[in-house]
């Protein structure tokens, strides 16, 4: 092929590979690529997505240069989409390109929708009309274009009349602009009345809509009408015809919110999370870079959307782990929440009932504006709370209610009022070991005991989905049927309440669920709608939603995490316990929490009991400051893994051998991580903690710079800010 004569110019396109800046690219004459544009470019033997980057790219020699492909018919991203994948590739120590990936990941939103086939009037009348034609006609006469399927349904007629009178020249094709994925949300639509409590709160944040960058906390306990709250700063960012984002943790179950938000502003947000099919998934993604979509609920991923005219982010439950993600880039979407709002000079609102110590930290360094909402909006009482002494009242042997509990649940039965009961532990026992020899099944790939699955007739492992039918004899002795399983799961939970309440109706409702999203969603609504009366669920459950009829909240064993090492285990615990309980007596009538614990004096237990959660949360503060603990100092972790032991364990003391010696930052390890083997990898972890002053992603970068290139087969994950420390 014949060079072009013109030598084009040059940009920097940013590919998705592990580099440290974009590469150049040359532009064919007649070619218009600005920055943000996406491209199609070669990058060795494939095409790939990138998309056309400011700043410096790497140099190349210029007999190498390779023209990009296609520019994408595809609103380009915004300046601030790419000060934010700047600034997440910084501060995470990732590839830009990487990052970009992650906005990048809906190739087939890049092209436009075609639009639909359509049916019109032509404005000729039928030859002869028959019932069928009459009621076509009377849809069909205003003009408006039809989709056949869509008016013959409408009509109640067969696809046939259609046909016909197309082709009498009554109807003609015409193409209609592709359908919105969601009408247009309107603010006025039906405002709520708001309570003497919360009209202030909505006034300052209504306030904040119409200023830039702020970060607001609502703090307001389960019930207090946060969401209604913060819908008014919604609306007043939809006014001035900007687009919001609303973050939630577990959107896919969180149906009742999308009702909710309908019946505030008319009109459904968008949903963004991984339930979606991939057309839908495309037309959202394309509609939020042309800004027809104006909201967007999602999941942490929705971050990553490209946005037009962004204005306000909410993160509601901003304290949920669910906002950390964990594997490939490391990243809190709470707190890039804020640092978008921050690059987009607008306001962010955090929302929770039991905020995260950061949160509140922050609030008290005056970085963030705390705003209290103290009680429910029902002016229903919280539940009354009470701890369970189990060392006073014991579990009949094998079983894992105490009697206290079980008379609870007998008398709420009575009274035809719902009870949750709740372990975070999905299956049936998380431990099978055989009586004879002390055998116990454990994962082959992973340092991690295998659950027993009843339902399914299963053994599995959490961590990486292994999974194995139930044997009957013990594999290591051979002797038949004296396998036990040890602890509880939801399903052991079931099975008790079963033998207890053979008339009540249950439901047991974890991710194991079969059918998914779907499922889900109906058995959550069955629930609120009173279908059941025991429900018996993990976190899932806890988180959330609203049950009318639930006056009883069962925790059957608070203990499980406080019991590890995490320095959030305390934070978790009473979050969670917090949430869970917050799910009863919702709607007025008298309720109750009862927490079962073999250690009824910790502190986070009787913090959680007296509903003094002031006090939880200065001694929590106060023991991370003495302990020099985030937020009061920063971290990061290191986590080598490689397919030999050896492998990782030398990488891991090669990285700590290139660590620099630095004012204010401290390394630890190289240790074998808790999970010593995830999916047949072998993982060593290092932990850099810094002073709040010190530059810990710097001082990674030049560890990582100064250490030898280890082999491909080694793999270095790097989380700054962990939050799990398995
Ligand atoms: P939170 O998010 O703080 O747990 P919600 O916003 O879910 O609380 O509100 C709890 C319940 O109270 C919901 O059913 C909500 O519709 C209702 N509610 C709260 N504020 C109002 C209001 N101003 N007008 C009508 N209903 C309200
Ligand atoms: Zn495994």
């Amino acid at each position: 092929m014949e060079k072009d004569s013109v030598t084009p110019s040059t940009v920097p396109v940013l590919v998705p590979m592990p580099a440290d800046r974009p590469f150049s690219y040359g532009v064919p004459e007649g070619v218009h690529a600005v920055p943000g544009s996406i491209v199609a470019v070669p990058l060795g033997p494939r095409i790939v997505a990138g998309v056309v980057w400011d700043g410096p790219a790497d140099e190349v020699d210029p007999s190498k240069l390779r023209n990009i492909e296609t520019v994408f018919e595809c609103p380009a991203l915004g300046a601030e989409s790419r000060r934010f994948v700047d600034w997440i590739a910084d501060y995470t120590i990732s590839a830009p390109g990487m990052v970009a990936r992650m906005i990048l990941r809906v190739p087939g939103a890049f092209d436009p929708e075609p639009p639909t086939p359509a049916l019109r009037w032509t404005g000729r009348e039928p030859e002869r009309m028959t019932g069928a034609r009459h009621r076509v006609m009377e849809i069909a006469r205003d003009g408006m274009a039809w989709s056949r399927g869509g008016l013959a349904r409408s009509a109640g007629v067969s696809h046939s009349v259609i046909d016909g009178l197309t082709s009498q020249g009554v109807l003609e094709p015409a193409l209609i602009p592709p359908h919105p994925v969601v009408a247009a949300p309107d603010p006025d639509y039906s405002k709520p009345d708001l309570s003497q409590n919360q009209r202030p709160v909505a006034d300052v944040l209504t306030g904040k809509a119409k200023a830039g960058y702020s970060v607001a906390v609502i703090d307001g306990v389960t019930g207090a009408g946060k969401t209604e709250v913060y819908f008014e700063a919604v609306a007043e960012v939809l006014r001035a015809a900007k687009q919001a984002l609303i973050l939630l943790p577990e959107i896919a179950l969180t149906h009742a919110f999308l009702t909710r938000f309908e019946d505030r502003f008319g009109a459904k947000p968008a949903e963004w999370h991984s339930g979606l099919a991939p057309r839908t998934r495309e037309r959202v993604w394309r509609q939020v870079a042309e800004g027809q979509v104006r909201v967007v609920a999602g999941a942490r991923s929705a971050l990553f959307l490209p946005f037009a005219d962004l204005g306000l982010i909410v993160v509601d439950e901003e304290h949920d782990s669910a906002y950390k993600q964990e594997d490939g880039i490391c990243y809190n979407a709470r707190d890039m929440a804020v640092v978008r709002g921050h690059i987009g000079k607008f306001p962010v609102i955090l929302a929770s009932a039991t905020p995260s110590v950061e949160t509140r930290v922050n609030a008290e360094r005056g970085r963030y504006q705390r705003l209290v909402l103290a009680d429910r909006y029902s002016g229903a009482e919280l539940p009354e709370l009470r701890a369970i002494d189990m060392r006073r009242h014991p579990p009949e042997r094998g079983k894992f209610l105490s009697p206290v509990l079980a008379g609870h649940v007998a008398d709420t039965l009575e009274r035809k009022e719902q009870t949750l009961l709740f372990l975070n532990r999905r299956g049936y026992a998380p431990l099978t070991l055989c009586r004879v020899c002390g055998h116990r099944f454990q994962c082959p790939d992973c340092s991690a005991w295998l659950v027993e699955h009843r339902f399914r007739g299963e053994i599995l492992c959490h961590h990486c989905g292994h999974r194995e039918a139930k044997p009957e004899a013990c594999p290591e002795c051979g002797t038949l049927d004296h396998l036990v399983a040890c602890g509880p799961g939801i399903e052991r939970i079931a099975e008790e309440v079963d033998l207890l309440f053979p008339d009540a109706r249950t439901i047991v409702l974890s991710s194991d669920l079969p059918g998914g999203v779907k499922r889900m969603r109906l058995e959550l609504e069955a629930i609120a709608d009173g279908a059941a009366d025991i429900v018996i669920g993990t976190q899932l459950v806890a988180k959330g939603h609203n049950f009318p009829g639930m006056t009883l909240v069962g925790v059957i064993d608070a203990d499980i995490g406080l019991a590890n090492g995490d320095p959030r285990a305390a934070e978790r615990t009473f979050q969670l316990l917090s949430q869970v309980t917050g799910r009863a007596g919702r709607f007025g009538k008298q309720s109750q929490g009862l927490i079962q614990t073999y250690q009824p004096d910790h502190p986070v237990l009787q913090a959680i009991i007296s509903g003094d959660s002031e006090a939880f949360y200065s001694r929590e503060i106060n023991e991370r400051e003495r302990g020099h603990l985030p937020p009061f100092s920063r971290m990061a972790a290191l986590v080598v893994s490689a397919v030999t032991r050896p492998e990782s364990e030398n990488h891991a003391r090669a990285l700590r051998r290139a660590a620099p010696s630095a004012e204010g930052i401290e390394i630890l390890g190289p240790a074998e991580a808790p999970l010593a083997l995830i999916r047949g990898r072998f993982r060593f972890r290092l932990l850099v903690q810094a002073n709040l002053q010190a530059d810990i992603q710097d001082y990674i970068r030049a560890m990582i710079a100064n250490a030898p290139k280890p082999k491909s087969s080694v793999r270095v994950t790097i989380d700054v800010d962990p939050q799990s420390f398995l």
